[in-house]
């Protein structure tokens, strides 16, 4: 840290990101990817033509992008917003509708970067208790007085609230915005998008980086009413109108037009998601019923940190929460078949090796 920063960054405690390493070749399960290529559409799209025009700036207005977005799910093209990842979303809305001396209410076990969002825009974080089987009471969201935010399915657990445990969360808070981060939920979750029509404070989050195999790109959207666009429109234009870059939008587009391919390959990672959970279930993990690309998973007799150790000295990396109540736990990507019959066979014989 330098002494030229300022005092309202020196205590902020920054996002740590899933480890990349370049050191050997691991089985990589720890930052929720999609084990499969974007489409050979999306591939042929971003062709070298595309790269000689990198010497002009992108369309700002995303246009084309927010009209393919807006059919693929009904709405109009002012319903839609589109920025560098959903964290970038995320963050505009945390400064847009909480801000400085807000207030914003989320689990106290949930995608960490929400508490750094807080951290970076002086909102004041105020963490719900799940319940103890991990899932969230959506009555302790009700009549709040800031920013209620909601990953669904959360993470790291891939638990889902139903449709109208959201519904009542939205009826309850109407004036204030409430954010359902739906990364995960083409794998099993119901998206909350039906209920914008009659919400007029719901902001729905989705990304490109898990469904549909883009996370390279940087490539996230939100769906809600326009005013809340119009809103978020606002503090883009305020700081990088120009986020998605000209590659980034043409695949964008041509996802959206290949939507079937990436739809089959999230029944795909259900499918081996499922039988992953039922093999580790009979190895005697306890594993939470997960509806997101990733499964929760803990062993009496092992702790998680060592559990993750003992898979990253074995070439397979998961990710491991250093924090209470989710300590003995691992989080583990869904793979392709192959990779989680690798990782199975490792878990096997790490079991026989710590467990005495
Ligand atoms: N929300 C949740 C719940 C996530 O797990 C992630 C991925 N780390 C994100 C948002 C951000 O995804 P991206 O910025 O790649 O769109």
């Amino acid at each position: 840290m330098s002494r030229f920063l300022n005092n309202a960054f020196i205590s902020l405690d920054a996002y740590t990101p899933g480890e990349q390493p370049r050191d050997k070749a691991y089985i990589k399960l720890n930052t929720n990817e999609s084990p499969y290529p974007p489409s050979p559409e999306t591939v042929k799209a971003v062709s070298s033509s595309e790269v000689c025009d990198l010497n002009l700036y992108p369309d700002p207005t995303c246009k084309e992008l927010k009209q393919a977005l807006a059919d693929r799910y009904n709405l109009n093209e002012n319903q839609v917003f589109v920025s560098n990842g959903s964290d970038d979303i995320l963050n505009f809305a945390f400064l847009a509708f909480a801000g400085k001396g807000g207030k914003a209410y989320f689990p106290d076990i949930s995608y960490g970067f929400y508490e750094v969002f807080c951290e970076l825009h002086g909102v004041t974080a105020n963490k719900i208790p799940l319940k103890q089987d991990f899932s969230i009471c959506a009555d302790d969201y009700f009549n709040k007085d800031g920013m209620v935010v909601i990953a669904n399915p959360n993470a790291p657990t891939g638990l889902c609230l139903s449709l109208e445990e959201i519904e009542s969360i939205l009826d309850n808070n109407p004036d204030q915005v409430v954010v359902i981060d739906e990364a995960y939920v083409d794998f099993g979750g119901l998206s909350a998008v039906a209920l914008i029509e009659n919400h007029e404070n719901l902001l729905v989050v989705q990304t490109f980086s898990k469904s549909r195999s883009m996370a390279g790109a940087r490539l996230g959207f939100a769906l809600g009413n326009k005013e809340l666009i119009a809103d978020l429109e606002k503090i883009k234009y305020s700081t990088n109108p120009y986020s998605i870059n000209r590659l980034t939008l043409i695949a964008g587009v041509s996802a959206i037009k290949s939507d079937s391919y990436y739809m089959e390959n999230c029944t795909k990672i259900i499918k081996t998601r499922d039988f992953v959970t039922k093999e580790l279930r009979s190895e005697g993990f306890y594993v939470l019923p997960s509806s997101a690309n990733f499964i929760f998973a803990k062993k009496d007799g092992i702790e998680g940190k060592r559990l993750y150790e003992a898979l990253k000295e074995k070439g397979v990396l998961v990710r491991h929460f250093n924090k209470e109540r989710i300590s003995d736990f691992i989080r583990i990507t869904i793979g392709t078949d192959a990779e989680m019959k690798s990782f199975l066979q490792i878990i096997k014989e790490i079991c026989e090796e710590e467990v005495k």
